[in-house]
C-alpha cells in the first residue's frame, strides 16, 4: 500500500462559495439556493480556488450549479475548466441525475431537467400519494425542483444523451460526481419503481437500500457514456453513506450490488461521514472486499454549516479523515472548499488536507512544527497555541485572556501574512465571545425582570 492518498478534492455549491471578499450577495449557508451574486463573480471566486487548489496540492474541485444561465452557463463553465486544465486541477460537475435540477442547474438550456420534465410531465416522480415528486427542501429560498421517475425509460434516454452532449461541450470537464436522489420523500414511488426497488431487494425505509435500486439503475450506463464520451474524465457515484452503516453495502450478491458492480475499476465510490461511529470503525476499518478494485473518496462535511460551523479550526479532523482513509484502502479524501483562505482556520483546514493527505498517519503536531509554523511567524510552541485558541469558540469564557496573548504574539511578528493569521483567529474568537456575552447579558435581564414580577 502506498503511503500516500491519491486525491485532495474540494465539494462547492457555487451559491456559497465566497473566495472573493466584500462583494454583495454573499450567503454562507444552504443547499439548491438561488445564486445571489453578480454573474462575474463566480469565475472570480472559482480561479481563486484552483489557483489555491493547484499551489496547494488539491487535485480536483466539484461544483454543484456549475452550470447555470445566471452566471454564464456553458460559456463560463468552460472558461472555468479550461483555466483550471491549464493549471492542473480538474473541475467536475457535481449533479443530481434524476433530482436536483439535473446537469443544468438553473435557466434555459437543453441540459435542464427542470425545462424537460415541465415539457414532459409524464417523466415526473410520484409520490405515495400519487402527486408530483419534489425535493424536500425547508427554505423558502431554495428551488423548487421536481423528481424524475427512474422507471420511464423516455427520461433515462433523455440523462444518457445529455451526459454525452455535456462532455463535447466542455471537453475540459474532468468528470462528473453523479446522485439518483436521497430523501425518501424525494424519490419516485410509483407502481413501477416500487417493484423494480423490491425486484432488487431495495425497496426498504432504510438508508441507503431504498435507492440503492436507483443507483444500480443508472450509474453504470451513465459511465459508460461519460467514458466514451471523454475517456479521461472521473466518474463519481455518490454512494450516500458510509459502507460501516448498512450491511447492504457488504452483500455483494445483493442484485443491487451486482449490478453496480458491473463497473470498470477506474470508477469512483464516494463515501460521506454522517453518523460514522470513527471507534467501530477503527476496529473494522476495510473496505468491503468485492469493492476494493474501485477508486473511494471520504467525503468530509467538517467546517460547515453540517458540522460545526463556517470557517471552525477542523484540523485535528481532518487528519483524523485521512488516517482512517488510509488505514481503510480509501485512496481519496473530499472536503467543502466554499471559504476563502483568508479566513486562516479555513486555510489551515485546507493545508491539513494536503499534508495529512501526504502523511496520513503524521499527528497534529507535526503538522504544526511543519506547516503551521513557518506561516505563524516561526514559532512551534506559537503553532500548538493557535491550535488550542481555535477551539476556544466552544469556551467563550476564555477568549478574552487568548485574544490578549495573540495581541502579544502579533507584537514581534513582522510577516503581514503570519499578521493576518493571528489577527484573523482573534477576531473570530472575538465574534463568539461578543456573543456569549450579548447572550449572557440578555437572559440576566431577563432573569432580573421575571424576579422582580
Ligand atoms: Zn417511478
Amino acid at each position: 500500500m502506498s503511503q500516500k492518498l491519491q486525491h485532495k478534492l474540494f465539494w462547492n455549491w457555487d451559491h456559497s462559495t465566497n473566495w472573493k471578499l466584500n462583494v454583495n450577495g454573499i450567503q454562507n449557508t444552504g443547499v439548491g439556493n438561488y445564486y445571489t451574486k453578480a454573474p462575474e463573480v463566480f469565475e472570480t471566486d472559482f480561479k481563486r480556488m484552483v489557483d489555491f487548489a493547484a499551489a496547494n496540492g488539491i487535485d480536483g474541485v466539484g461544483v454543484v450549479g456549475l452550470l447555470r444561465e445566471c452566471h454564464g452557463g456553458e460559456f463560463a463553465a468552460r472558461r472555468l475548466c479550461t483555466y483550471a486544465r491549464e493549471k492542473g486541477v480538474r473541475i467536475y460537475l457535481i449533479a443530481g441525475l434524476y433530482s436536483y435540477g439535473g446537469l443544468f442547474y438553473e435557466g434555459n438550456h437543453p441540459l435542464s431537467l427542470e425545462n424537460f420534465l415541465a415539457k414532459n410531465p409524464d417523466c415526473i416522480g410520484r409520490n405515495i400519494g400519487g402527486d408530483k415528486t419534489v425535493v424536500p427542501r425547508t427554505d423558502k429560498h431554495n428551488k423548487i425542483e421536481y423528481c424524475g421517475c427512474p422507471s420511464n425509460k423516455t427520461l433515462n434516454n433523455y440523462i444518457l444523451d445529455c451526459l454525452d452532449l455535456l462532455f463535447r461541450m466542455i471537453p475540459d470537464l474532468g468528470g462528473i460526481q453523479m446522485e439518483v436522489g436521497d430523501s425518501w420523500l424525494g424519490l419516485c414511488h410509483c407502481d413501477k419503481c416500487r417493484e423494480r426497488r423490491e425486484a432488487m431487494n431495495a425497496d426498504k425505509l432504510r438508508s441507503p437500500a431504498f435507492y440503492f435500486a436507483d443507483m444500480a439503475n443508472i450509474y453504470p450506463q451513465a459511465g459508460e457514456v461519460v467514458r466514451t464520451s471523454n475517456p479521461d474524465a472521473w466518474v463519481i457515484c455518490e454512494m450516500y453513506g458510509h459502507f460501516r452503516n448498512n450491511p447492504t453495502y457488504f452483500d455483494a450478491g445483493n442484485p443491487a450490488m451486482k449490478e453496480l458492480l458491473k463497473m470498470p475499476e477506474s470508477t469512483f465510490l464516494q463515501w460521506g461521514d454522517r453518523g460514522v461511529n470513527y471507534e467501530a470503525w477503527a476496529k473494522e476499518p476495510l473496505l468491503p472486499e468485492h469493492l476494493r478494485k474501485y477508486q473511494h473518496i471520504f467525503r468530509c462535511h467538517h467546517s460547515t454549516q453540517w458540522s460545526g460551523g463556517r470557517h471552525t479550526l477542523a484540523v485535528e479532523e481532518v487528519r483524523r479523515q485521512c488516517e482512517m482513509a488510509y488505514k481503510s484502502g480509501i485512496q481519496n479524501v473530499s472536503m467543502f472548499g466554499e471559504c476563502s483562505p483568508f479566513n486562516s482556520t479555513s486555510e489551515f483546514n485546507y493545508l491539513a488536507l494536503n499534508y495529512f493527505g501526504d502523511n496520513p498517519l503524521n499527528s497534529t503536531s507535526d503538522f504544526a512544527r511543519d506547516v503551521m509554523a513557518p506561516l505563524l511567524g516561526g514559532s512551534y510552541d506559537n503553532a500548538l497555541r493557535f491550535l488550542k485558541f481555535g477551539t476556544l469558540i466552544k469556551e467563550p469564557e476564555k477568549i478574552t485572556a487568548a485574544v490578549q496573548e495573540i495581541a502579544k504574539i502579533c507584537a514581534s511578528i513582522k510577516n503581514a501574512e503570519a499578521l493576518r493569521r493571528w489577527i484573523y483567529l482573534a477576531n473570530y474568537l472575538n465574534s463568539y465571545n461578543w456573543e456569549f456575552q450579548h447572550t449572557k447579558r440578555a437572559a440576566n435581564a431577563a432573569k432580573l425582570n421575571l424576579d422582580m414580577m
